[in-house]
C-alpha cells in the first residue's frame, strides 16, 4: 500500500463522493489504471492552447504554428499512453473517436479556442506577483480543512468592459460540468491566495467553441468551501472505503475497476482489502 495522501483536490473529492473504494484504490494503492484516449487528447488540447496563450501574453502569437503545436503535443501524449499501456486496444475511447479522429478533431478544438480568444475582449489576468494566469497554481489551505487543497486553474481572464474576473476551465468533453463545485473551489482558493474573489466561472467548451452557462461566484466564501473539503478529508482518514459505485451505476467512469473486489476485478486480491484472499504485493 502507498503512503496515505497528504492533500486533496477537487477531482479527488469528486472521486471520493462517487465511490470511496475507487478513491482508496487510486490514492492508497498501486492498482493499475485503465488508460483513456480521451484524456490524452484533452491533455494535448490543454498543452497546445497553453503554448498559444503564453505566446499571446508575450505578443508573439502570430508566430504560433497551430498544426505543429497540436501534432507535437498529441503525439507526445500518445507516446506516454503507450508507455503505460502498449496495447492500444485496451485504451478506453469513445466508439466514434479513434486515434485518427482525434488527430482531426483535436486540431479543431485548439482552433476553436484560438478563434474565441481572437474575438473576445477578455485579457489574461496577471496575478499581483506578475504571473499570467495560465495553468496557475492556486493550491492552498481553506478554513475548516486541515490539509492543502491542490488546484491549478486553466485560465483567469479579466473583462475590461464589465471589469470582472472570470475563472475559465477548458473542457473537451461533450457536456459541461454537472455542478459548480470546481469553480467554487477555485474562487475560494483565489480569494485566500490573492485577496480577489472572481465574480464568475465558466467552462470553455472546445467542441462548441464557446463558454458554458456561467457560475456566479459572488457569494462563495472560503469558510463554506473549506468545510466541504474538511468533511471529505474526514472520510479519507476514516479508513472506511465502501464500493459505492455499483449502486450508483457509476462504475463505467472508474479507471481502477480491475482491482475492485465488488466488481470482480482480476487484480482485487492484490489491492482491495475486501477480497477474502487479500495479499498486497509488498
Ligand atoms: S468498479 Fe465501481 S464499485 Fe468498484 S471501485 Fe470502481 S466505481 Fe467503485
Amino acid at each position: 500500500m502507498n503512503d496515505p495522501p497528504k492533500h486533496i483536490s477537487h477531482s479527488a473529492r469528486e472521486i471520493l463522493e462517487r465511490c470511496a473504494k475507487s478513491y482508496f484504490l487510486k490514492y492508497f494503492t498501486e492498482a493499475p489504471r485503465l488508460q483513456s484516449l480521451w484524456l490524452a487528447g484533452g491533455s494535448a488540447v490543454h498543452e497546445a492552447t497553453e503554448v498559444y496563450d503564453l505566446q499571446s501574453v508575450a505578443g508573439i502569437q502570430d508566430g504560433f504554428d497551430l498544426e505543429a503545436a497540436w501534432r507535437v503535443h498529441f503525439e507526445l501524449q500518445l507516446e506516454q499512453l503507450r508507455e503505460k499501456e502498449p496495447n492500444e486496444n485496451a485504451w478506453r475511447r469513445s466508439q466514434s473517436e479513434d486515434i485518427e479522429t482525434w488527430r482531426r478533431i483535436g486540431l479543431q478544438f485548439v482552433q476553436e479556442y484560438i478563434d474565441w480568444r481572437e474575438r473576445s475582449p477578455w485579457e489574461i489576468w496577471t496575478t499581483p506577483d506578475g504571473e499570467p494566469a495560465i495553468e496557475l497554481d492556486i493550491s492552498g489551505r481553506l478554513p475548516g480543512c486541515s490539509v492543502e487543497i491542490k488546484a491549478y486553474l486553466d485560465r483567469v481572464f479579466y473583462d475590461p468592459v464589465f471589469k470582472k474576473h472570470w475563472i475559465v476551465d477548458l473542457k473537451t468533453s461533450k457536456r459541461p460540468p454537472k455542478t459548480p463545485d470546481q469553480f467554487r473551489t477555485y474562487g475560494a482558493l483565489m480569494e485566500v491566495k490573492y485577496g480577489i474573489r472572481p465574480e464568475h466561472g465558466a467552462a470553455f467548451m472546445n467542441r462548441q467553441g464557446g463558454l458554458s452557462r456561467p457560475v456566479d461566484l459572488g457569494d462563495v466564501t472560503p469558510k463554506e468551501i473549506g468545510a466541504v473539503y474538511g468533511e471529505a478529508w474526514k472520510k479519507v482518514t476514516s479508513g472506511y472505503f465502501p464500493a459505492e459505485g455499483i449502486a450508483k451505476n457509476d462504475c463505467f467512469l472508474c479507471d481502477v475497476q480491475s482491482s475492485c473486489h465488488a466488481k470482480g476485478g482480476p487484480y482485487a486480491q492484490l489491492h482491495d482489502p475486501d477480497h477474502p484472499g487479500y495479499q498486497p504485493p509488498f
